[in-house]
């Protein structure tokens, strides 16, 4: 064969990096080499290949990391984590809408269907089977340098929205949350709220306070830490107003912020959760998102409780996951959020990890660090 023949074209690396975990065993965080997806990989010609720019991370990977949460996929002792994602499309499989063109960009949604009825009607999100999550549970997540996945599961994000498309994900849990809200209290015909609580200042609870003003809300978020701080300055800045645990019971929130029609929480705390209960409106919503592992226990005051449960026709819900159409309307308030409140997304990323090899910093600021909001890890090159 002669030296100078014609150049072969250079092929895309048959490997790519990903962060992984050993689920079940503490410490295993680690970088590893893995085959690269292709588009073929999903069946049907659906399959869309996505480059990876960055993944946000939350309590519910530190779990997994801590080897209190997650499960590996069939055939594998490793699970790729991160399940909050933002890509570039770099190849599409024949049958791809012809909106999905490469260069778009897409976050995908979370939970594949099921076997269930909930799941076979597209509802995966309302699953009664084990559910199956990217980068939580029997799936493989996108903190990687690359992923492949069905078209359907993919949502478009106009590129105005890459500096802050990486929150699309914890805003979907929102948009999902308020959407069932909306959609339980069609019971009472009239229901307009107009006084919300959200328990909380993380970063659910802030995109809480922010969908729910982006509505005409009033919004008292109630949370541990003493203001001023850097959370409690955001939501003066969307006009809701910040109540701490440290100086304001829970009797004094109800009375400077209610009557509350909406209670979200998404404290963490159980033990606060519940107690809420008590200064929940008249004909109230109690909505709950926070996936507490722990096994905390509270004595209430269950009688009162459930006295008013009952005479004020008041309801508690729980809420998991998203279904597409809560990261299609996320999009919609990501955007009116950039309208309204210029700026105010980009100041929930607080801490940036340049690189997958930087797996252990990522561990870091989010175990430690008391100030961050949101930490992302960049992955595009570039
Ligand atoms: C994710 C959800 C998921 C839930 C339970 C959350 O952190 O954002 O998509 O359903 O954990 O695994
Ligand atoms: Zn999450």
């Amino acid at each position: 064969m002669s030296p100078s023949g014609p150049a072969t074209p250079a092929l895309p690396a048959a490997t790519m990096r990903a962060i992984a975990v050993t689920p079940g065993k503490a410490d295993s965080l680690h970088l590893r080499e893995m085959p690269r997806p292709r588009v073929g990989d999903v069946a049907g010609g659906r399959g869309v290949l996505v480059d990876v720019v960055r993944v946000g991370v939350d309590g519910t990977d530190r779990e997994i990391i801590e080897a209190l949460f997650g499960t590996a996929p069939a055939g594998d002792d490793f699970l790729v984590i991160g399940h909050e994602s933002l890509g570039l499309v770099a190849e599409v499989g024949p049958n791809v809408p012809s909106w999905l063109v490469p260069g778009t960009l897409v976050v995908a949604t979370v939970r594949r269907p099921g076997e269930s009825i909930y799941d076979r009607i597209g509802l995966q999100d309302m699953t009664t089977d084990e559910p199956r999550e990217r980068g939580i549970n029997r799936l493989h997540g996108y903190l990687a340098e690359a992923y492949v996945d069905d078209a359907a599961f993919l949502v478009p994000l106009p590129d105005s929205l890459e500096t802050v498309g990486v929150l699309l994900e914890p805003m979907s849990i929102v948009q999902k949350a308020t959407r069932q809200a909306f959609e339980i209290q069609r019971r009472m015909k009239v229901w307009s709220p107009a006084r919300a609580a959200i328990l909380g200042a993380g970063s659910i609870g802030l995109l809480a306070a922010l969908a729910l003003r982006l509505r005409g809300i009033e919004v008292a978020v109630y949370s541990r830490r003493a203001a001023p701080y850097r959370n409690s300055e955001l939501l003066e800045a969307i006009g809701a107003r910040y109540f701490s645990t440290a100086d304001t019971s829970l009797a004094q929130l109800a009375a400077a912020a209610g009557p509350l029609d909406l209670i979200l929480d998404a404290s963490g705390f159980s033990p606060l959760a519940f107690r809420a209960a008590e200064i929940l409106g008249k004909n109230g919503v109690l909505i709950l998102v926070s996936v507490t592992g722990g096994d905390r226990t509270a004595e209430l005051p269950t009688d009162h409780i459930n006295q008013r449960f009952v005479l004020d026709n008041k309801v508690m819900v729980g809420t998991v996951n998203a279904h597409r159409d809560d990261f299609v309307a996320g999009v919609e308030d990501l955007l009116r959020s950039e309208a309204f409140y210029s700026g105010w997304l980009g100041k929930l990323i607080t801490n940036r990890v340049h690189g997958l090899e930087h797996h252990e910093e990522m561990l870091r600021h989010l175990r430690d660090d008391k100030d961050a909001i949101k930490v992302v890890v960049e992955i595009a090159a570039g």
